[in-house]
């Protein structure tokens, strides 16, 4: 399998988990406005929307940078028990063959990156060796933002709070503690730069740690945004929140923040659910901004 896209001297590829139809648009939008979107409907079929339906995908992005591998955002994995989200649960999806078709091996990944510790972003952490959940990259260093990591542990203070509790269900224990246990955790805080010319920083709101990477190279900047934006109808309505999005207003204020960054030089965002060309570029109009195909 070919690089999709370089940053600079990076190469990156894309490994699909999983496409489908998730929910019609008032199912994902806590904003949702009927009229708005029904004037760009049209540009987003089939990239975007199906049948009425948005159409996603869970991916995860792998970058070769200097020798180094890295491997941004884990998908939802297989065999998980997700009792509150079951399109997501006892998957029995071919993701490791796909990763493998990059050339890498499990064993050659250096660094994972889960921009947030959701039930869609941290699934092959771990898998299932027929006794436990053991590290799926066994020699990799696991970065998680240490606010997600305080914000999502059931046994935590802040857990109770949770919005989305019931969606996360049995993530922690099965995605992340594991991790934890094994000691390839590295809880990190804004500003932490995992390799040089890479850094991750707060990006509040979709979740409390929610971060986004951004790497560089020779010119080049790319932003790996997660759940920033799950549809490029929020390029052009970045009030428009999932209905996952713990915090609204901090949601809301960060994806006009990374919009208005991406559009200042060009960067490529790389979004974690996106159709079509999975990444875009942003541009900025009169009125606000519009995606454009990367
Ligand atoms: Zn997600």
């Amino acid at each position: 399998m070919e690089p999709v896209f370089n940053i600079g001297r990076h190469k990156v590829w894309r490994i699909e988990e999983w496409a489908g139809k998730f929910a019609p648009p008032e199912g994902l939008f806590a904003e949702y406005e009927a009229e708005a979107f029904a004037m760009e409907e049209e540009g987003f079929t089939p990239d975007y929307v199906q049948d009425g339906q948005i159409y996603a995908i869970l991916q995860s992005w792998l970058i070769e940078a200097d020798g180094q591998v890295i491997l941004v955002d884990t998908g939802a994995g297989n065999g998980k028990d997700r009792p509150h989200i079951p399109v997501f649960g006892q998957l029995e999806t071919d993701f490791i063959t796909r990763f493998k078709q990059s050339g890498k091996q499990l064993e050659d990944v250096d660094i994972v990156i889960c921009t947030h510790l959701h039930i869609d972003h941290v699934g092959w952490n771990t898998r299932w060796d027929g006794e436990n959940w053991v590290p799926t990259f066994p020699n990799a260093k696991y970065i998680f933002p240490a606010i997600d990591r305080q914000a999502w542990d059931p046994a935590g203070e802040i857990y109770p709070s949770m919005r989305g509790r019931d969606v996360n269900a049995n993530v922690f224990e099965d995605s992340i503690q594991p991790i934890l246990d094994a000691g390839l955790a590295e809880l990190v805080e804004d500003g932490f730069e995992p390799a040089p010319s890479m850094v991750l920083r707060n990006a509040p709101g979709h979740t409390p740690g929610h971060m986004v990477f951004e790497v560089r190279s020779e010119g080049d900047r790319a932003l790996f945004t997660g759940d920033i934006l799950h549809h490029p109808m929020q390029v052009i309505r970045p009030d428009w929140n999932s209905v996952y999005c713990e915090d609204r207003v901090a949601a809301a204020q960060t994806r006009r923040h990374v919009i208005e960054d991406a559009a200042s030089d060009g960067a490529r965002i790389v979004p974690a659910h996106f159709g079509g060309s999975h990444s875009i570029f942003v541009q900025k109009t009169e009125g606000g901004f519009r995606p454009i195909k990367a």
